[in-house]
């Protein structure tokens, strides 16, 4: 299959470029083929993209996609509260099939706003995987391990039970201990060696709040990330979910090691937790990447809406807006969680070469007019009817806004309801 996106603007994120150039791209089967002018040859389909803007599709590098039935449902919790009161117990009694339906709507949403690769953390995999395998989406899984004792040990074997039966060619795997605050020295000690076993990164969610700081500080003597160095954890292409609290101190440690922060700034407003320091951190030449969380605390999945408050969130807390550019918002949307996923050869920009992940976002509408800076729009006024065309590796999941998957949408909402209803009754 040759598909051919033609008079769009390319917004390429290829740092060899211009930041945007008009420009044909050429699709074949999975891999994109050509991008440059005036393609002559034959093509099974076009796609004119006229007034729309190419770019690579959006990289969500933390998400709990199984949590889809708590929205929004975070309000006047503590972080702490919220999930040992709230979240944790119903989590405990979710079925595969509820894992099915609630990943599905979660993977629904990404199409619709133009994320094509995520970085999950979750459990009941059996009914993720049955989602994943049914759509076609490109990401990286963890299955959570969390506790200690027999109840460490479960979820390990069930972590091993995965690897060995992980058929999808587009999901790969990740070691991923939930917190320092979960996980005891033991569980940490054998996540290192997990990762090392099997040549995987390590995704661990990390100083969320100060609460949690300081509890890390009273139990090791020492702050989080030094804990993560005395463990070998930073060895192991490490993603740094939050990282709300991290000093300069513990910055120098991750300068000269390949870890990545991933930043939710929406789940962190919205728990409470506070603003991260991310300019300091990109200063520090720290890969800085970003996530919605679960919609519990991140409301949605639309990257858009993430990213917008990115970069004001940083331009206010510096009171100064020349800290960051929309363009640096994109990279870190982009190339840069590429980059923390380890897959920066295959996707995150459009080059020849690469996987074709690509999306086509619509700034015809009145939200984007005038488009005088595309790029300006792309991050702070992408909505969830811009997106128009989501195509992950070579296949239109999205088609001219009509989703182009064997999905029911009206009797999937009826059934994330009734989950909902069932659990918190
Ligand atoms: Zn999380």
């Amino acid at each position: 299959m040759k598909i051919i996106i033609k008079n769009g603007m390319v917004i390429s994120m290829d740092c060899k470029k211009d930041m945007y150039t008009y420009d044909d791209v050429v699709i074949e089967d999975d891999k994109i083929i050509y991008v440059g002018n005036n393609y002559n040859e034959y093509c099974d389909k076009v796609i004119d993209a006229k007034g729309k803007i190419v770019m690579p599709g959006l990289i969500n590098c933390h998400t709990h996609l199984g949590m889809s039935i708590f929205r929004a449902s975070n309000d006047n919790y503590t972080l702490d509260k919220w999930l040992n009161e709230y979240i944790w117990p119903i989590e405990d009694n979710m079925t595969d099939d509820d894992m099915y339906y609630t990943t599905l709507l979660s993977i629904v949403e990404m199409i619709k706003t133009g994320t094509t690769c995520f970085n999950d953390m979750y459990f009941n995999w059996k009914g993720s995987f049955k989602a994943f395998d049914k759509i076609g989406i490109r990401g990286v899984y963890g299955r959570c391990l969390i506790g200690n004792g027999n109840e460490w040990d479960n979820k390990v074997n069930d972590f091993n039970n995965l690897y060995n039966c992980n058929k999808n060619n587009l999901i790969k795997l990740s070691i991923a201990p939930h917190s320092l605050y979960t996980v005891d020295s033991d569980g940490l000690i054998e996540s290192e060696l997990l990762a090392s076993k099997y040549k995987l990164p390590i995704h661990i969610h990390l100083s969320e709040d100060m609460d949690e700081v300081n509890t890390i500080k009273n139990k090791y003597n020492m702050l989080p990330v030094n804990v993560l160095d005395k463990y070998k954890l930073l060895n192991h292409k490490l993603i740094i979910a939050h990282g709300t609290y991290i000093s300069e101190g513990e910055i120098e440690l991750l300068r000269d090691k390949d870890v990545s922060i991933c930043t939710n700034p929406i789940s962190n407003l919205n728990l409470g937790c506070g603003i991260a320091d991310i300019n300091m951190y990109k200063n520090n030449g720290i890969n800085i990447c970003l996530g919605t969380d679960g919609v519990g605390s991140g409301n949605n999945m639309n990257m858009f809406y993430h990213m917008s408050m990115l970069d004001n969130l940083q331009k206010g807390k510096y009171k100064d807006s020349t800290v960051m550019s929309s363009y640096d918002v994109l990279k870190i949307a982009t190339i840069n969680g590429a980059h923390a996923l380890g897959m920066d050869r295959e996707i995150g920009s459009i080059e020849v070469g690469k996987k074709a992940d690509i999306i086509i976002v619509d700034i015809n509408d009145i939200e984007m007019c005038p488009c005088v800076n595309p790029i300006v729009q792309i991050v702070h006024n992408g909505w969830y009817n811009s997106v128009d065309t989501t195509i992950v590796n070579g296949n239109i999941l999205m088609d001219n806004k009509k989703l182009n998957v064997d999905i029911n949408i009206d009797e999937l909402s009826k059934k994330i309801n009734n989950i909902r209803e069932r659990l918190m009754r």
